[in-house]
Parts: structure tokens; sequence; C-alpha cells
């Protein structure tokens, strides 16, 4: 039905992959290119050893616009999968641009010297997008991706008006190594040690990093300690949704992993500012990365799940009403069937869907948008298919006041 670039061999983009390959009826060619083409190679060997598909493979750099042309070029895709990093997200709209490709990535552009999670950049080309025709589909992985689908698919169907909006975020697996980052390092390590920030009452409101916390019971896993952190699917779904009183999005962390990640600022590892060393210049956070496990490789003895949803107040019929959706996520089952942890799977899969979405013509607008803005019932039936399927818990204490 349609062809498919994949940028961006990590994790992300092997899970990507594995399940565009279980798809052929929908996905009949796909493309694996990544700055790294030896990476590519190996994923499109394992995808032939084990479904006897041959995806092509080819290199990229795409922080240049100009190679990124000449990619989509040579292969002549319908869609550009974005799943490297989101630095590269204004190169690869520019070249979906000229070409007249479509466009869709998991996470929200970034400058490389500034931690800034907003979506301004990218919807700055949504009349560039329109006018050409071309639909660019923003954040679809799990989150952002699957939280937005789920609240659209809550005001759809269960709420006259969303009020109160918590997403949360729990990692309950043990990859059984002292520090490691569950996707790439680098743009982890920003987004959690940036100041926390909510929404309530028609403004932001700004705490320290990790200032507010509290337990939080998760299905099948239960409490765990859950802290406010920003998140960037927060500044569309407050757009989107206008009735919303209050969002927030809450993440566990275990005390490892916060003492690891305090002493890691505190010597200035962290930093995203380069410096010199013995001649040459190198940014701390990116050395750090070079030295830390690759996330794509902790699937090997990864036990335990990962649990995130969206818990919902609000009304129907003129009823104060209540609704927690959610998925469970098994990164040993993760490991077994695409060679990857849950988080890489968890966000993978989704990028599989909404590519699928887009080839089977349910989600296609000129115009750039978030996932939330197209039907949510088709996806929401995808993820019950495709290896993550949800579940529902009407007016149930939610735990958050
Ligand atoms: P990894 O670091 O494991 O992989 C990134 C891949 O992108 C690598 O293959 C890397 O190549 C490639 N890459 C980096 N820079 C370039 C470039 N300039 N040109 C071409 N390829 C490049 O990351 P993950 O797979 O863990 O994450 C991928 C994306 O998914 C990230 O943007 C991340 O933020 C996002 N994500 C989204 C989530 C969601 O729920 N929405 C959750 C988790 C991740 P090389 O090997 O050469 O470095």
């Amino acid at each position: 039905m349609g062809k498919v670039i994949i940028i961006g061999a990590g994790g992300v983009g092997q899970v990507a992959a594995y399940k565009c390959a279980m798809n052929p009826q929908v996905f009949n060619h796909i493309v694996l290119a990544s700055r790294t083409k030896s990476k590519c190679d190996k994923i499109a060997a394992d995808i032939s050893a084990r479904f006897g598909v041959t995806i092509a493979t080819d290199t990229v750099d795409a922080d240049h616009a100009d190679q990124v042309v000449d990619l989509i070029n040579r292969h002549k895709p319908d869609l550009l999968m974005n799943l490297a990093l989101p630095y590269q997200d204004l190169a690869i709209m520019d070249a979906c641009l000229e070409t007249g490709v479509h466009y869709l990535d998991t996470a929200n552009y970034e400058p490389i010297d500034e931690a800034k999670f907003e979506y301004k950049w990218q919807w700055a080309y949504r009349e560039r997008f329109e006018k050409a025709g071309l639909t660019a589909i923003l954040g679809c992985g799990f989150d952002p991706g699957v939280t937005q689908v789920m609240t659209s698919y809550a005001a759809k169907h269960y709420f006259d008006e969303i009020h109160y909006l918590d997403i949360v975020d729990c990692n309950a697996g043990d990859h059984g190594k002292p520090f490691a980052t569950n996707f790439n390092p680098e743009i982890n390590i920003r987004e959690v040690t940036q100041r926390g920030k909510y929404w309530e009452n028609g403004q932001w409101v700004e705490t320290e990093p990790h200032e507010i916390h509290q337990p939080i019971t998760y299905p099948h896993i239960g409490p765990k300690e859950s802290y406010l952190i920003y998140h960037e699917e927060l500044e569309s779904l407050v757009k989107n949704f206008p009735t919303i009183k209050r969002a927030r999005f809450w993440m566990t962390f275990g005390q490892e992993y916060l003492t690891h990640l305090r002493v890691i600022q505190n010597i200035g590892m962290a930093n995203i500012h380069p410096i010199m060393y013995e001649g040459r210049e190198i940014v701390p956070i990116q050395f750090l990365k070079a030295v830390l496990p690759n996330p794509g490789d902790l699937g090997t003895n990864y036990t335990g799940q990962t649990s995130i949803g969206c818990r919902i107040k609000g009304m129907k019929d003129g009823k104060e009403r209540t609704y927690y959706i959610y998925n469970n996520c098994s990164h040993e089952a993760a490991f077994a069937e695409t060679g990857t942890q849950g988080v890489s799977y968890t966000t993978g899969v989704p990028a599989m869907i909404g590519a699928m979405m887009f080839l089977q013509g349910k989600w296609r607008k000129p115009g750039v948008y978030n996932v939330e803005e197209f039907n949510p019932d088709p996806f929401m039936d995808m993820l019950q298919v495709h290896g993550l399927p949800w579940h529902e818990l009407h007016d149930t204490d939610l735990e958050l006041d």
C-alpha cells in the first residue's frame, strides 16, 4: 500500500522497522536510513532472518536537509518517519517540503544548545505543509503520542468537558545496570533535569526540578513514588482541549536513578554547552552518552513492565465522572518480539500505527498536526491488535487531588 523511509536506527527505529515489516500488506517497501549504516544493516539482517522480509538500508546525516533530499530522491517514499533525534526535525521537515513527502515524528524539535520543549518551531510549518498538500504528524510515540490519542478518545466517548488531566508514566522495569536511560541519554537527561511545569487555570505554573512528588498506584505494579515533570504533550493538549483546568505529567524515578542524576548534574556532566578538552571541543552530555549503556541494548536482561496512562476527571450529562485508561507493557515480551526493551517498544509501535493510519488515508490532511487532532478510534483499535492493549476504569479513585 505504501513506501516509507525510517530515519534513525536506535531502539525506536528498530522496533518501528520490525513492526512495519510484520505488516507487509500496509508497508510494501521499507527503507531504514541513519548516520551509521552498519546499525541499519544489522536490523535489516535480523528482519530478513525472522520474517523473510527484505528492507533497504541507506546512509544519511539528517542534520543536513540536502542529504535528506538526496535520500528521498533515491527512494521516492510516500512518508518519512523521523525516529532519529529531535534536533533533526526541522531539517527533515524542510526536505519533505522540498520533495513533496509526508512526515511523522515522535519528539518535538528542540535546539541543540538550549533544552527547550516547545511546539512553536514545528507549528510554524503549518501553512507551508497546508499549501503543499502534505501531512505532518507530530509526536506519534507513547508520550507524546498515545497519551494524547487516549485523551482525545476519552473526550469523544466519555466526557462533555475534560477538567483535570494527569498523565501517569511508570517504568517498573529492572535492567540490572547501576544507571542507564531507556531512550537516547542526551534527550532523556535534558528532559528530566529541567524545571517542572504544569497547567492550571489558564497559565503555566513552574516548580523546582522534582519538587512535587507523591506515591501513585499503578495497575499490576503497586505504589511508586511519582514526580511532576514537564512533558511536551501538555502544550498541545491544553490548546486542543481548552476546557482543561489543570494538566500535569507524572513520572516514576527510583532513588538510585535520582542519586546518579544528581551526581551527573553536580559534576557538570549534564552540561549541554561545549568545553575544550585536550585541544578539541566536546559537549559533556554527549561524552556521557558515549560511556552510558546504549538504550537499544538494554533489553537482554530487562524484567518488569511499564504502565502509562491518563487519569481524567470531567463532566458528562451534568455529572462529574472519572476515567483511567492505561497500557502495561512487559519488557521481556517486547524483547522477545523485537529485540529491544519496553520503552523503545512503546514508542516504535505507535510510530508504526501512525504511519499505517496515514497510508490507509485515516489520518491524512494537509498541515501540521498533533495526534489528538485526528480521529482516535482507528488508532486505538490498532493498539489492541499490534501489541499495546489498553484497559479502562470508570468512576474510580484517581488518587490525584
Ligand atoms: P537512540 O539514540 O537509540 O537512536 C537515535 C538514532 O538516530 C541512532 O541510530 C542515531 O545514529 C540516529 N541519528 C542521530 N543523529 C542523526 C543524524 N544527524 N542523522 C541521521 N541519524 C541520526 O534513540 P532512541 O531510538 O531511543 O530514540 C529515538 C527518538 O525517539 C528520539 O527522538 C527520542 O526523543 C524519541 N522518543 C520518543 C518517545 C515517545 O514516547 N514519544 C519515547 C522515547 C523516545 P547513530 O547511531 O549514528 O548515533
